[in-house]
Parts: structure tokens; sequence; C-alpha cells
């Protein structure tokens, strides 16, 4: 089970970025021989078909143990609640270790909560159908796989049937597109393993470029930038920023200037939210969010 979880992780991470049929879905799996771990009930609902607005991301008292956990340790997420409204930007910081990616996690439903619920479009997540919620999301995260294939397949991967037009408008937008012109072969350039070999920043752009094509109303952002040095991540994060415009969004921020216009930051640590409010509020309070605002200011 163990050795199983980190690689089904970044296969669920690539499967969320680039799913758009059962047929990829079931190549990806087969790859790497492993089925998804989350399995659709009887008689689960397209989201579509949700009574909430698509978009609405809600946490209701969310407690979450690791399958591999020990029986007596401390749950990942205690008593979690939230809710991020269609458009919003939802910031999660906090310490390394607090729980932020297991709730980005969560809300793909790449897990289900030990008790509790996490809602999607005002429906428990597990009255939907996995397909149909992963479809309505978009991730971002440190790690952006491309397929050992040319960039113009990678980005097609989130819309099969993008013209070149299509691909060139969501490289603009994902500050890409000038860098792409550059290289000898542009869009026909074979990336991914044994591939042209990109930066970390091309690649974070070309992920922010297939989130562009496949035009979600839920985006989650999980330390997009923190790889990054400093001028890609300025770079990444204008691009970012630009996506998550007219999306709710639930991003964790490792660089808390980078979420200072959030409509609500949560404080993550040791799986509890322990505070909550705009970067101004919480600045105010004088809590875990200033302190970690002052350790950063260097
Ligand atoms: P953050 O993103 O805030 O750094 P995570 O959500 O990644 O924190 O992790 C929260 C806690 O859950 C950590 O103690 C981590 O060790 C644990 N954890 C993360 N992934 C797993 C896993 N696959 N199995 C067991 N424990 C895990
Ligand atoms: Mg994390």
């Amino acid at each position: 089970q163990a050795r199983l979880l980190f690689p089904l992780m970044a296969l669920m991470r690539v499967a969320l970025e680039v799913q758009t049929s059962r047929a990829l879905f079931a190549r990806i799996f087969e790859y790497l021989d492993l089925t998804p771990a989350i399995v659709d009930a009887p008689d689960a609902r397209d989201a579509a078909e949700a009574p909430g607005p698509v978009g609405r991301v809600e946490f209701r008292d969310v407690t979450f143990r690791y399958p591999d956990a020990a029986a007596d340790a401390v749950p990942t997420l205690d008593g979690v609640s939230f809710v991020a409204e269609p458009g919003q930007t939802v910031a999660f910081v906090g310490p390394s270790g607090a729980g932020k990616t297991t709730v980005v996690y969560l809300a793909a439903r790449l897990h289900e909560a030990s008790s509790g619920a996490v809602l999607f479009a005002g429906a428990d997540v597990r009255e939907l159908t996995h397909e149909s919620i992963v479809e309505k999301i978009g991730v971002v995260s440190q790690e952006t796989y491309l397929f050992h294939a040319t960039i113009a397949e990678n980005l097609r991967y989130a819309k099969p049937d993008a013209s070149d037009d299509d691909l060139i408008a969501a490289c603009r937008d994902a500050n890409i597109h000038d860098q792409i012109q550059r290289f000898e072969h542009g869009y026909d350039t074979v990336v991914g393993e044994r591939g042209y070999r990109l930066s970390g920043g091309e690649k974070q752009r070309i992920a922010i470029a297939r989130v562009l094509l496949k035009d979600p109303p839920v985006l989650l952002l999980d330390e997009a930038t923190s790889a990054l040095d400093t001028v890609s991540e300025r770079i990444v994060q204008v691009a970012l920023d630009r996506a998550a415009e007219g999306r709710t969004t639930l991003v964790v921020a490792h660089r808390l200037s980078t979420i200072a216009d959030a409509d609500v930051i949560h404080v993550v640590d040791g799986g509890r939210i322990v505070e909550s409010g705009t970067a101004a509020e919480l600045t105010a309070a004088g809590g875990l969010f200033a302190r970690l605002k002052a350790e950063q200011r260097d």
C-alpha cells in the first residue's frame, strides 16, 4: 500500500492535468499498472447535476487519516471546514507538514474524507462520478509531468480538438508562446523524458497553458512556483494570476506575497485551520500568519 502511494499520487496529478477521456485515463493507469483508488458509487451522478453552482468547493468538518498511518496517529486533517465560492481565490498557508497538500488532494477527490464531507457544487463528492469532478478541475503543482511527445501533443491532452490558434492563445496567456517559437521545431519540439529539456519555469508555463485550454471552473495550485528561481517565479506567477481569473482557485502558497490578494487565507497548522481572514486582517491579528510573514521578510 505505502509503496504505491507516491507514484499513485504523482500519477493522479498527471491524470488531473491531462485527463479528457476515460480512454486516456485508462491508458495512463495501464502504463504504470495502477488503478484509481476511488471507485464510483453505483448510483453516482454527474457533477453537472449537482444542486449548487459549479465552482463551489466546500469542506464540512473534514477529518482525514492516510490509509497507511498508524491507527493511534493524530489525523492529518482534523475538523477542516471552509467554503470557496465560484470565482474566489482561497489560500492555504502554514508550516511544512501542516496538511495543505492533503487539502488539495481531498478537494480533487484523490482521497476521501475519513469523516465529514467534501462538497462539489453543493453535492457530496461521494455521490458524484469521479470523472465528472476531475473534468472540472485543473491542477498545477510543483512537478509538472510532460509526456515524451511534442509540445503541441502535450497541450492537446487537455483538449484534443484544440486548433493551432487555441494552442497559441493559451501559450500566449501562459507567457510561453514566444519561448516556444524560439525552439528550432517550435510547437513540434519533442519534450518529456529523453526529449528537449525544458526549464522548470517553462514546464510550469506549459502546465498553465494546458489548464487554460481545459478551461475548468476550479483550479488547484499547490506551491506551483516554489521550485523556481525568483525570475521565473515572477513570470509564472503572472500566468497563474491570469489563469485564476474567473475560476474558483484553491492555492497553497509558499511565498506569502503571492497570495496577498486572496479573498480568504486559511492558516493551517497540525491539520487544523487555526486562523482565517484576509492578509490585512491576519497581519493585524498578530498570530501565526503574522509570524510566518515576519520570517519571510528578507
Ligand atoms: P503540507 O503540504 O502542508 O506540507 P502534507 O499535506 O503534504 O503537508 O502532509 C501533511 C502530513 O501528512 C505530513 O505529516 C505528512 O507526512 C503526512 N502525509 C503526507 N502524505 C502521506 C501519505 N501518502 N501517507 C501517509 N502520510 C502522509
Ligand atoms: Mg505540500
